[in-house]
């Protein structure tokens, strides 16, 4: 009698637990982090079509002084065509992929749709670039790209900074020791020419900190016009650092932006 009872309260809490975990898959099911399509458990955090999309994104060679693509124009030992116009105030960069498909929707829904957990992703693809450069080996600081702080207030976190302490474990410490100074536009709204003016003495070094003979390491999630790392970049080198590299986890083309 005792043992029927048992049992029947082994079915009922089968059930609700079954019952649980169907209404949950539904309220909620696995979500691909990218595009947010339904995904089969062990699907590793993408569907199908966005770790296609992520294959296309990164596969791409480019040159290791500006980030842009190496295109058609191949590679020359100190950089591509447009690095020999316009050479960048980094000494080189390291970039998971360009701005497009999978690597885009990441970076979009950590920023604006509040998914900070996502920069765990973006790092890894950005760890694995990092370890491919040159300058890898060399690094005394990860410097995240500041935000101002009232951008920081309204997002609730600074992306680059969240990326900065996941590529930092195991290699070099975090330096927040570069702050941006100026509230300004964001960057994507503006063209080439105006995005330089507008990052120009947005960024200064906090009073009293020393970057004398240091290398350093930038990390931002996108770089656009190459116009904020390159003023970051300017900062440190003022204020000291013996080399400034820069690591992203895409590079946007600009014809795509
Ligand atoms: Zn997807
Ligand atoms: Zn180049």
């Amino acid at each position: 009698m005792h043992s029927v009872h048992n049992r029947r309260i082994a079915d009922v809490t089968g059930r609700v637990q079954w019952w649980a975990a169907a209404a949950g898959q539904l309220l909620w099911p696995l979500a691909c982090e990218a595009c947010g399509r339904a995904i089969e458990p062990g699907g590793e955090g993408l569907c199908e079509a966005c770790w296609q999309g992520l294959l296309s994104c990164t596969a791409g060679s480019y040159c290791r002084a500006c980030g842009l693509d190496a295109g058609s124009f191949g590679m020359l030992e100190d950089g591509c065509a447009r690095c020999r116009e316009r050479r960048p105030v980094y000494d080189g960069i390291a970039r998971a992929g360009v701005y497009a498909s999978t690597l885009r929707d990441l970076v979009l829904a950590m920023k604006f749709h509040d998914r900070p957990e996502l920069a765990a992703r973006l790092a890894q693809w950005m760890e694995a670039a990092l370890a491919a450069a040159p300058f890898a080996g060399r690094l005394d600081a990860f410097v995240p790209v500041p935000l101002h702080w009232r951008r920081r207030l309204a997002r609730g976190f600074n992306q680059s900074f969240l990326l900065a302490c996941r590529l930092a474990r195991g290699r070099a410490p975090v330096n927040t020791d570069l702050v941006r100074v100026r509230h300004t536009p964001s960057q994507w709204t503006l063209s080439t020419t105006r995005r330089r003016g507008n990052v120009a003495g947005a960024f200064a070094v906090r009073r009293d900190h020393d970057f004398s003979g240091r290398t350093l390491c930038l990390v931002d999630d996108i770089t656009t016009s190459g116009a904020t790392l390159n003023e970051c970049a300017r900062v440190l080198k003022q204020a000291g650092a013996a080399a400034v590299y820069a690591v992203v986890a895409a590079v946007a083309m600009q014809d795509t932006d």
